[in-house]
């Protein structure tokens, strides 16, 4: 890690990071490919990456972090695993994409559906964004009805009807819903607060008849790490079974990371369907969607609803995901996540305590956020009570210590495989710094 940040002035330190994002700057928006990575609400400019190894990344000023990002999900075995790099090296030799199918992505499907409960079919596609929205339109196609339903604070990628209140970087950047996404498509979707059953109960009876779907992160991960309440989950699937409306569990983030059947098999209760993505690509572009057969096959060839891909089942992101999986299938995977990720939420609480920094955090598996607030964190309102001020402080001085974090109060951070007692306690360290700092305010 690190050890010149108490000696080097901070603007040397950053020199080359800050120098290329504004390069970046003159050809991208915001100097990045996808908005919270421009550091925009905590008030920094971006590190640049140079190359990641295990849970460390290293800046293009050199400058090692202990990383909790790890790209924001898909990481979950640690940067530049060897095994997953030697996969994707065998495969892309043999070629990167030919348009006809492989064998690797019956394997890959086999995988998933042995994975995940309820998964009966699979398809792949190349982001969350596509898997939400394709699983969408096929239990629209399937139900012959229009609307859905999605929670304040939810996330399930850019697609224009899900874009309403859509948690972290709308969030983040005070954007609730997106100029060009056209109300005709948005009064399509209607919005419940999460973790509230009465409110669903209202809805279904007022419109149960009209819902094609509900879709929801069973744990929720894009307002922070919220959980969800006892009862909740199953209090949905009754209500949609009533309702004839098609359950959606989106797992992007948590599927294969909270634990190896997702959040589905960590509550016992059964989707329709899934969506699935950042994990299974072992950090290479691959998501799925998949649920009963009965509706999966509505999808094209099989039935009459459209959708493709040019890319999808990408062969080299097949065996990034294989390789991954594979590894998260050996024993005690999550049995070490579960250990690391106590260690360091423990050692967070008590280094807020001792500062006398009010905050909040919610875990579940290796998915944790430390909320700045005094409530409990259930829903889209507790969360964003939190104060990002000291948030945006908490972090710089993370960053500056050598841990790098999400760079919003209303993300997840994820540990992993890679990290161990030593790099969880050296945060720990690093935190007991931090706090003291929010609280000198
Ligand atoms: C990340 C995420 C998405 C979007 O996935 P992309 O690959 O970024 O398009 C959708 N749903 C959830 C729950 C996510 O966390």
């Amino acid at each position: 890690m690190n050890q010149k940040s108490t000696t080097t002035p901070a603007a040397d330190r950053y020199a080359r990071s800050t120098a290329l994002h504004e390069k970046a700057r003159q050809l991208m928006p915001g100097g990045v490919n996808s908005p919270v990575r421009a550091y925009q609400s905590i008030g920094r400019d971006p590190i640049i990456i140079r190359e990641g190894a295990g849970c460390t990344v290293i800046d293009v000023d050199g400058n090692a972090y202990i990383d909790y990002v790890g790209s924001f999900g898909p990481l979950i075995v640690g940067h530049a695993h060897e095994k997953v790099i030697a996969a994707i090296l065998k495969t892309a030799k043999r070629g990167t994409s030919f348009g006809m199918p492989t064998e690797l992505e019956s394997h890959m499907a086999a995988a998933v559906i042995d994975a995940v409960p309820s998964v009966e079919v699979v398809r792949f596609v190349n982001s969350g964004t596509e898997a939400t929205m394709s699983a969408l339109r096929v239990a629209r196609g399937f139900t012959g009805r229009s609307k859905i339903v999605k929670c304040i604070g939810g996330y399930h990628g850019h697609a224009d009807g899900l874009l309403v209140s859509a948690g972290s970087g709308a969030t983040t950047l005070g954007v609730p819903s997106s100029p060009g996404v056209p109300e005709s498509i948005t009064s399509q979707t209607l919005l419940l607060p999460y973790n509230n059953t009465a409110a669903a109960e209202k809805l279904f009876e007022e419109q149960g008849d009209d819902i094609a779907a509900i879709i929801i992160e069973p744990v929720a991960g894009n307002m922070g790490c919220v959980p969800p309440e006892p009862g909740y989950l199953e209090d949905l699937r009754e209500m949609c079974n009533d309702a004839g409306t098609v359950l959606i569990f989106d797992e992007v983030m948590c599927g294969f990371r909270v634990a190896y059947g997702g959040a589905q098999s960590l509550y016992g209760i059964k989707p329709d369907m899934t969506a699935m993505g950042k994990i299974i690509g072992g950090g290479m572009p691959c998501a799925a969607y998949g649920g009963r057969e009965d509706i999966m096959r509505q999808i094209a060839p099989d039935g009459p609803v459209y959708q493709a891909g040019t890319l999808s089942g990408n062969p080299v992101a097949m065996a990034a995901g294989l390789a991954t999986l594979e590894l998260l299938r050996e024993p005690g995977t999550y049995k070490r996540l579960e250990t690391l990720s106590a260690r360091l939420a423990d050692g967070l609480r008590n280094a807020a305590e001792k500062a006398g920094v009010d905050m909040q955090l919610n875990r579940v598996g290796s998915m944790l956020t430390p909320f700045f607030t005094t409530r409990p964190v259930t829903d889209y309102d507790t969360a964003t009570a939190s104060d990002t001020a000291a948030f945006a402080t908490f972090f710089g001085v993370m960053l500056d210590e050598g841990v790098v974090l999400p760079p919003s109060q209303f993300e997840a951070w994820f540990v992993s495989l890679a990290h161990d007692e030593k790099t969880i306690d050296q945060t720990i360290a690093a935190a007991q710094k931090a706090f003291r700092a929010v609280a000198a305010g």
